[in-house]
């Protein structure tokens, strides 16, 4: 591992990186397209679901629908977020027609490697707990890591409340620091993180959280100007590293 690649698909550590050498980590994981690949194509199922809210509930042609769920998007990284804001729209009933409506039974089967390297971190002398951190609603995400064969893993996740407002989700400064509260007061020195949203690795970075992993798509290339802390190309290269993680404290086994 080195900031030179000798492969576009190797993990990267950037310089100024600290190894994981505490003893009282909490790590955060977003879900989507994280925990599963992006070419599971759920973003492309949701795509067309949130499309068509737009032209049901909005009463928008094809094209004004397109424009302005990619604006919202790009503005907020959440398409609800601008429909909250601009358009009054019942954000539970949107998650109900968007996210809780995805064939997600049809995409997602149990992932027996993921579960096993999760395993191994909850079992890491360093780790305290693991933590789910999604912007969506917490229907789906419970469903997705169920679907995964992973929910009994973590220790708790924050999602995004579409019920509430202002409605607060990443990467906004306060996100993080509901993230951090409910996770039990976590100071962001023992916070690790990975998602594969750009956005948020860079949020979390600025607000000094300790390792901030952005999850690459294998299909998509590096950014030139890192996020974080890490580039990974697929999510069991956690291991890889953070291997100091992966090392069991024999005076604390058996
Ligand atoms: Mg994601």
């Amino acid at each position: 591992m080195s900031a030179a690649p000798s492969s576009l698909l190797e993990p990267i550590a950037y310089e100024g990186t600290k190894p994981a050498s505490g003893d009282d980590y909490t790590f955060f994981f977003d879900i989507d397209n994280c925990l599963y690949k992006k070419s599971s194509d759920i973003h492309g199922m949701m795509q067309k679901l949130i499309h068509k809210y737009f032209v049901t509930h909005l009463q928008l042609d094809d094209e004004s629908a397109e424009y302005l769920h990619q604006q919202y998007y790009r503005d907020y990284g959440l398409a609800i977020e601008g429909l909250v804001r601009f358009h009054n729209i019942d954000a539970m009933e949107y998650n109900h027609e968007v996210d809780d409506a995805l064939p997600l039974e049809d995409v997602l089967k149990p992932d027996p490697e993921l579960r096993a390297m999760l395993l191994k971190l909850k079992a890491s002398p360093r780790i305290k707990k693991l933590w789910l951190f999604t912007n969506a609603y917490k229907t789906h995400g419970l469903r997705v890591v169920k679907l995964l064969g992973i929910d009994d893993i973590f220790d708790g996740i924050t999602y995004c409340n579409y019920a509430k407002r202002p409605m607060l989700c990443k990467p906004m400064d306060d996100m993080f620091a509901i993230a951090r509260r409910e996770a039990g007061n976590v100071p962001v020195e023992d916070c690790l993180y990975v998602d594969d949203s750009y956005i948020n690795i860079k949020a979390a970075h600025r607000l000094g959280w300790h390792t901030s992993i952005h999850y690459v798509d294998p299909a998509d290339p590096v950014p030139e100007k890192p996020a974080g802390t890490h580039v990974i190309r697929d999510i069991l290269d956690i291991e890889r590293v953070l291997p100091e993680l992966f090392e069991a404290a024999p005076q604390k086994h058996q």
